[in-house]
């Protein structure tokens, strides 16, 4: 693992260098966080565990995009009203509660850092992710976006949850692209479902690369004839952008300086090749308190980040059920009777 430090300091990438919004996040937190993701964690097994935890929020912006993206590809037609309340309690007293159950377990497929690193978690911590996955995927069923999505028919979907790349100078850019089709006026329309309620730091630049990608793949001659929404789910409320020449030229600056800042760090760019002790632990104890990578940067709990009561409530019978699952469930129930 990557606490040996023949491993952790001959660590390399194998693969050429690329560049992603996440990436660009990463970095920006932590550089040793960020070694620890696009480096060790592609030679070690440790490393690329701890890497794919999740945690609550995530979680629950993970099983809505996985739930609409299953949905999308199995259905032609707007289900009735009860199909879809079917459908929402399945996704959170089987789907949400199996996922739960084997985080818990200490699954390798799925794994809460809560439990990783035995975070309390609050009940009101269970009951806000259900209410987000329920309010979430109610809403997808209400949006006038799966209706026109709906009515011109799958043959003019142009990508479905795709991770699609495009090139800015040398660097392959990597962006996922939830759903795309071409509308009945012939324009392309670019749709991005968000469970958070932020507009985002990377939007604009998430907006010019959809356009990037579009205008390399053909879709069309101009990356101005693409219209983008950004579905806020929770809220709910569609933000719909045109793209302007303005805005790609903005996106390809600001990838191709933060794409010098990270191979500035590598010890052979060309190669791809990073060392560990060339990307520095950050002085964040917040950072760190919710970083994946914790035990590897503090593997004895008094080397730990500090610990506030913030942070960490103290256990108590209330805070914490003595049979955690049973907890989401009765989350997942009270929800289900609350939410509109
Ligand atoms: S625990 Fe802190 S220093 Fe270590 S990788 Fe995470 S954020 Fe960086």
């Amino acid at each position: 693992m990557a606490a040996d430090p023949v491993l952790a300091e001959s660590a390399s990438g194998p693969r050429p260098f690329s560049w992603s919004a996440s990436r660009h996040d990463t970095f920006a937190s932590c550089r040793r966080r960020y070694y620890y993701s696009y480096y060790a964690a592609l030679e070690d097994d440790e490393v690329r565990r701890l890497k794919k935890l999740s945690a609550l929020p995530l979680w629950a912006g993970s099983v809505v995009h996985d739930t609409i993206e299953s949905f999308l590809r199995t259905n032609d037609t707007l289900p009735s009203a009860e199909e879809q309340e079917a459908l929402v309690r399945s996704v959170v007293h089987s789907g949400m509660l199996a996922d739960w159950r084997e985080s818990e377990a200490g699954s390798l497929r799925f794994r809460l850092f809560e439990h990783e690193y035995d975070v309390p978690v609050e009940q009101e911590d269970k009951r806000l992710a259900v209410t987000t996955v329920m309010r979430s995927l109610k809403s997808f069923f209400r949006t006038e976006t799966l209706r026109r999505a709906l009515a011109v028919g799958r043959s003019q979907w142009l990508a479905l949850e795709d991770l699609v790349s495009f090139h800015v100078g040398d660097v392959e850019v990597f962006l996922r692209m939830d759903l795309a089709y071409r509308d009945r006026d012939g324009r392309v329309v670019i749709v991005d479902w968000k469970t958070g309620r932020g507009e985002g730091r990377f939007n604009e630049v998430q907006v010019a690369g959809y356009a990037l990608y579009a205008t390399e793949r053909g879709w069309v001659g101009d990356a101005e004839e693409i219209s983008t929404e950004l579905s806020y789910l929770v809220i709910p409320k569609a933000v719909r952008r045109v793209v302007t020449g303005k805005m790609v030229q903005h996106a390809r600056n600001f990838i191709a300086r933060s794409a010098r800042d990270m191979k500035a760090l590598l010890v052979d760019p060309a190669g791809n090749l990073a060392r560990l002790e060339d990307f520095p632990m950050c002085d964040r104890p917040q950072v760190c308190r919710r970083c994946n990578f914790r035990r590897l940067c503090f593997p004895r709990a008094v080397d730990g980040p500090p610990r506030s009561a913030a942070d960490a409530p103290p256990r108590t019978a209330e805070a914490t059920p003595h049979t955690p699952s049973a907890g989401l469930a009765s989350a997942g129930e009270e929800s289900l009777r609350t939410t509109g």
